[in-house]
């Protein structure tokens, strides 16, 4: 685990300097550690060392290592494609859900959250390249699913999440952010009072912290390769 004490650190150092290069304040920049297909180990390794956030992208897998690391106070954030058979799960033991892209997901778990847990945190999911093969509501019908979402009793909407196509290069990198960040302010500018870009991963977190990413999901950096 002394690879994750020291990758923790280094990611650290690397968002907080990106962060200041932005002109922007470290601490507006928050490190989702993803911990998917990792041990849970490793996820008590990155929680010694204060990581709180951890995002798992599978609800059995996820449900695992929240039961196991509970006494660590952490908060869960789902990030993987929800079916709407497994929304009870989440909704009974994660903080956020990243991938939201359908009315009917967001109504189930504001249905299925506890009220006694306080709502759900959500960020809609947009297919921000218009990619076939990927997950996310079209640009498109971004506001309609906003504005229903920020209706429902259980669940608060917090932002926007995309995952773009694979780019090569900081500048093509950051076309994608731009514009999901454009899309976040369009719904500010509509009155939701949301306040979360989460955009970014290993490859690519520094073009999204200077399009204005409030969280950055970084798996690889922080935990090494994925067996
Ligand atoms: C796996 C995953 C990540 C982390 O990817 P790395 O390249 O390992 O940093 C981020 N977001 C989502 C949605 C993922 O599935």
């Amino acid at each position: 685990m002394i690879r994750v004490t020291e990758n923790l650190g280094i990611i650290r150092d690397l968002l907080a300097s990106a962060a200041a290069e932005a002109g922007r304040d470290p601490d507006s920049v928050r490190l989702l550690a993803v911990s998917k297909k990792q041990p849970v180990d490793s996820v008590l390794a990155a929680a010694a060392l204060g990581q709180r956030d951890f995002g798992e992208n599978t609800v059995q897998e996820g449900l695992e290592k929240i039961r196991a690391a509970a006494d660590e106070r952490l908060i869960w954030h789902f990030i993987g494609h929800l079916q709407s058979n497994k929304t009870r799960v989440v909704a009974e033991n994660f903080d956020w859900v990243h991938t939201i892209d359908k009315p009917k997901t967001a109504n189930r778990l504001s249905n299925q959250r506890p009220p006694e847990l306080g709502p759900l945190n959500i960020c809609l999911q947009v297919n921000i390249d218009n990619e076939p093969s990927k997950s996310g509501t079209s640009i498109d019908a971004v506001p309609e699913l906003a504005a229903a979402c920020s209706e429902l009793p259980n669940i608060r909407l917090r932002g926007l999440m995309c995952l773009p196509a694979i780019r090569e290069g900081f500048e093509a990198q950051r076309q994608p952010f731009a514009k999901l960040r454009e899309l976040g302010e369009a719904l500010q500018d509509s009155g939701l009072a949301i306040d979360t870009l989460s955009m970014g991963m290993t490859a690519d977190y520094r073009a999204a912290i200077f399009e204005g990413a409030t969280i950055v999901r970084i798996g690889t950096a922080v935990f090494g390769a994925r067996k």
